[in-house]
């Protein structure tokens, strides 16, 4: 586990499982790939075998050392879902979550077919917050697959942004948007995103704009920084509420609201990522 971590959005980092393959076009630029890959290798470093898929068990039960309430991103540098993480090693990472209730999990996929497919077989305790990242609408099946998934919060990643997005947000709590950033980003048209924030106001759906990324809005490319994140002059820093959210014919509990009060430094400041998938 990596505490302090530099994605702004969290507070740490749990990597159960490193590496992954490409499913998508979101994955084309993947900051995992280019981190992992650099070290391949180098004897005795953590990413000796680059991006290969590795089951790290001895870290499963990492978060459960972790005494101050934290923001945890599990598998920045892989995806659970992958097909070749077997049921049991997933099951164990959510025993995990499960046991260390006073932190809050976010886990984010592509593989949301085999998402649905194991939801039923895994525990849903509230403070895990699921997510499927969608770039284009060539995958937004994975949002009807989020659906039929009980957590507590269901969030979108529409990042990098590749593409114009009709979404069906029945459900969902939270999404974020954003454009690509790095050597080689797709730039992201305006339109794209205001499309979201406008199906987001209609649909009561908390929406979070993260980052122009390297193209600012008149598509120069400029860096992220100078890019920044104002959508038509206004930061977007929505958060999903969960107080009112029901799932499965129960209430899911108030753990944004239990998120916000145990990491207000988190909370009270800007996000700059989300999606690193
Ligand atoms: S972007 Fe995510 S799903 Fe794609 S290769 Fe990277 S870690 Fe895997």
């Amino acid at each position: 586990m990596s505490d302090n971590s530099s994605i702004e959005w969290t507070e740490a980092t749990w990597n159960p499982v490193t590496g992954c393959t490409k499913v998508s076009p979101g994955c084309a630029h993947c900051y995992a790939e280019t981190f992992a890959e650099r070290f391949r290798g180098v004897p005795g470093h953590a990413y000796e075998r680059g991006f290969d898929l590795q089951l790290r068990s001895e870290r499963l039960t990492q978060p459960l050392e972790w005494k101050r309430p934290r923001l945890i991103f599990v598998n920045s540098m892989s995806d659970l879902f992958h097909p070749d993480v077997p049921m049991n090693f997933i099951e164990s990472v959510f025993d995990t979550m499960a046991r260390a209730d006073w932190h809050t999990f976010q886990v984010l996929t592509k593989r949301s077919e085999r998402l649905a497919e194991l939801a039923p077989r895994l525990p849903w305790p509230s403070n895990v917050w699921m997510g499927v990242s969608v770039e284009n609408q060539r995958w937004t099946s994975r949002v009807d697959d989020l659906r039929r998934v009980p957590a507590a919060v269901r969030f979108l990643s529409c990042e990098p942004l590749l593409g114009p997005l009709t979404l069906d947000l029945t459900d969902i709590h939270w999404v974020i948007a954003g454009g690509e950033s790095g050597h080689s980003a797709r730039p992201m048209k305006p339109q794209w995103a205001r499309d979201i924030r406008d199906q987001c106001v209609k649909a009561r759906v908390p929406f979070f704009f993260k980052q122009w990324g390297a193209h600012d809005e008149d598509g120069h490319r400029v860096g992220k920084k100078l890019a920044g994140r104002r959508l038509d002059g206004k930061l977007h820093h929505g958060l999903p509420v969960v107080s009112r959210i029901t799932v499965a014919g129960r209430s899911a509990g108030n753990q944004a609201h239990r998120a916000a009060q145990t990491h207000p430094a988190l909370f009270s400041r800007p996000f700059h990522a989300l999606s690193r998938k």
